[in-house]
């Protein structure tokens, strides 16, 4: 898989995106790829930097966890 490559799978475009934080290369939805807020972060990477940046988390966290378990 290259970076930047492009395959249609089931009529859905998907490029392969590169995550600037792990290096991991993944297929993505162009539709996505194209959004103007995406940042090409692997879905893991994500969560850490929102987890971080809210620096705990708090109910509006996609993690949070309303039984109080958190990861
Ligand atoms: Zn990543």
């Amino acid at each position: 898989m290259i970076p930047g490559e492009e395959k249609t799978e089931g009529g859905i475009l998907f490029e392969a995106v590169v995550c600037p934080d792990c290096d991991d290369v993944r297929w993505v939805r162009k539709v996505y790829t194209r959004h103007p807020v995406y940042t090409g972060k692997c879905r893991s990477c994500a969560i850490n930097q929102q987890a971080q940046r809210m620096g705990i988390y708090s109910h509006r966290s996609p993690g949070y966890d309303p039984d109080g378990k958190r990861a």
